[in-house]
């Protein structure tokens, strides 16, 4: 097994999780299967908790695991499907700890961070990369290590000292360092600036660590100059200074770090597959792309997209297979809401929203701009623009639905207003009502299909069933279903009792589906989630 650890320094944000993910393609490029674990080391558990507004997506992984945004890097870069051990936080790492403590593992000794929590993380590490991850049965050859966090917190203190062991336990040979920098260009002339990276080289190197590779965020690539004084005061060999300057799009990142020789610093041979062929015209495609598609995000974090990572990638995967450069119109829900106090920001969103050729009402918790994510929906059933509710944008446009054609004016998800008469949406029996924690019905599960013809299952392919990820309390109330479906909202996909509402499609509308899943875990360049297809299918006029 080879290990490629990766850290950051300086500040977050330079792109450590797609430069991780990029030095993986290049080792899957060269024949190897490779596999990541991201270690964030904050005292959560999982991510399951957290809000998208401080921390992005919450990514969610076949098991039912709720981890870190990077993991969906991964298994996007490198069409993998992990498992929640693969994020390991400080939660997970002291509560096996303390486990083992009161099981009586230690015997008499005094249980410290060194050795006993380096041990547990190292112990882990090693463990968790030899689980197969690419679909085969095969364990993994190489293992992508992404320390979250800049070197110098002092949460990731333990980490970077179990890291500092592990080149031993598993031989210098076999591990390699690659820290992640910034290089700031300042003054007229646009001199690149090297200290901020001799700074946090020396405090790495103060913990036992060197770098073997630097790879230095920037704006344009470094000059010549500016690589040999990395080279000479971080105490690493010239060729390994890289830069990830800016590129027009994501897919070049792997290309530019093969240019700059990367595989032959870590030894391999990256043209022994097709694989980064296939990412040049991927590159290539996407820079080409000029005929514009508008898609309308009707959302409640859109200050922020990374709330809406995997949305927005499944959403680029689709225009990239429609020929479409992809414009995405992001609206507040709540400015949507007629008594959303300022006017011109209400004309604003309904003005963005007419303009575009589709609608997605993505997942979301809690009532802030649901009325306004009910009139998007509703928008777009009357108006035959192309809609696609995710989760939370299914049970939305049940509730419209229940409203403005049955007539049950007052219909609701129980989520938002609890006594509601006739409610659209209801709390699943099963779900915890005291713990907040991985306790919602999570993870891949089976959707059957009900109907033989319609235009989602078409999309989907051959099969009886379709496996997508789920994240949710609330369900469609079974109470409501005969009638909503004999008004025209057909529920094409159940779970496997039959019971549960997995799928809608809207009769006689050019493309009208809701979700109860998430489909855009699993959607991967090249190959995009088949709802996110039928959006920008329908949206471009070729469904
Ligand atoms: N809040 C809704 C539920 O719990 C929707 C969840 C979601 O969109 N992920 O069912």
């Amino acid at each position: 097994m080879k290990y490629v650890v990766v850290s950051g320094g300086v500040l977050s944000g330079l792109g450590k999780g797609v430069t991780a993910s990029s030095i993986g393609v290049l080792l899957k490029s060269a024949g190897l299967r490779v596999t990541s674990l991201k270690i964030d080391p904050y005292l959560n558990s999982d991510a399951g908790t957290m809000s998208p507004f401080e921390h992005g997506e919450v990514f969610v992984l076949d098991d039912g695991g709720e981890v870190d945004l990077d993991l969906g890097n991964y298994e996007r870069f490198l069409d993998i499907n992990l498992g929640k051990d693969n994020n390991v936080t400080t939660g997970k790492i002291y509560s096996k700890v303390i486990e083992a403590e009161r099981r009586g593992d230690y015997l008499g000794k005094t249980v410290q961070v060194i050795p006993h929590i380096t041990g547990a993380v190292q112990d882990w590490l090693e463990e968790v990369a030899h689980r197969p991850a690419d679909g085969s049965d095969l364990p993994p050859e190489a293992c992508i290590i992404e320390l979250g966090g800049t070197v110098g917190d002092i949460e990731s203190a333990p980490y970077i000292e179990a890291l500092r062991q592990f080149q031993f336990r598993v031989g210098r040979e076999n591990v390699t360092f690659v820290h992640v920098s910034l290089v700031p260009v300042m003054g007229p002339v646009g001199e690149q600036k090297t200290k901020p990276t001799q700074h946090t080289v020396k405090e790495l190197r103060g913990l036992g660590i060197t770098p073997d590779i630097l790879v230095c965020r920037s704006s344009a690539p470094l000059t010549k100059e500016t690589r040999e004084k990395l080279a000479a005061f971080c105490h690493v060999s010239p060729e390994a200074v890289m830069s990830t300057h800016d590129v027009p799009n994501i897919y070049h990142v792997p290309l530019m770090l093969e240019e700059q020789g990367l595989c032959d610093i870590m030894n391999v041979d990256c043209q022994a597959t097709d694989l980064l062929n296939k990412w040049k015209i991927m590159a290539h495609h996407l820079d080409t792309l000029t005929e514009e598609v508008q898609i309308a995000m009707v959302g409640k974090y859109t200050d922020l997209s990374d709330a809406y990572l995997s949305v927005i990638k499944s959403l680029q995967h689709a225009a990239m297979a429609v020929d479409h450069k992809l414009t995405i119109n992001w609206i507040e829900a709540s400015h949507l809401e007629s008594d959303w106090e300022d006017g011109s920001e209400r004309d604003k969103a309904w003005a963005l929203l007419k303009q575009s050729s589709g609608v997605l009402v993505p997942g979301g918790f809690g009532d802030r701009g649901v009325e306004g994510k009910v009139l998007a929906a509703e928008y777009a059933r009357t108006s035959s623009t192309p809609y696609l509710g995710i989760c939370l944008g299914l049970q939305v446009a049940t509730i419209e639905f229940c409203r403005n054609v049955l007539g049950f004016e007052d219909s609701n998800s129980t989520e938002f207003d609890e006594n509601c008469k006739n409610p659209a949406v209801v709390f699943m029996p099963e779900i915890s009502k005291t713990h907040l924690g991985g306790t919602m019905r999570l993870g891949s599960r089976p959707t059957l299909w009900q109907v033989d013809d319609c235009k989602i299952r078409q999309l989907y392919g051959d099969g009886d069933s379709v496996d997508e990820r789920h994240r949710h309390r609330y369900e469609v109330n079974p109470d409501m279903i005969e009638a909503i479906e004999s008004a025209g909202l057909v529920f094409v996909g159940k779970d496997e009792t039959g019971q549960r509402c997995e799928i809608f499609e809207l009769e006689g509308h050019p493309y009208y589906v809701g979700v109860q899943y998430h489909p855009e875990f699993k959607s991967r360049p090249g190959r995009p989630s088949p709802p996110f297809l039928g959006l920008l299918k329908a949206a471009t006029g070729q469904l």
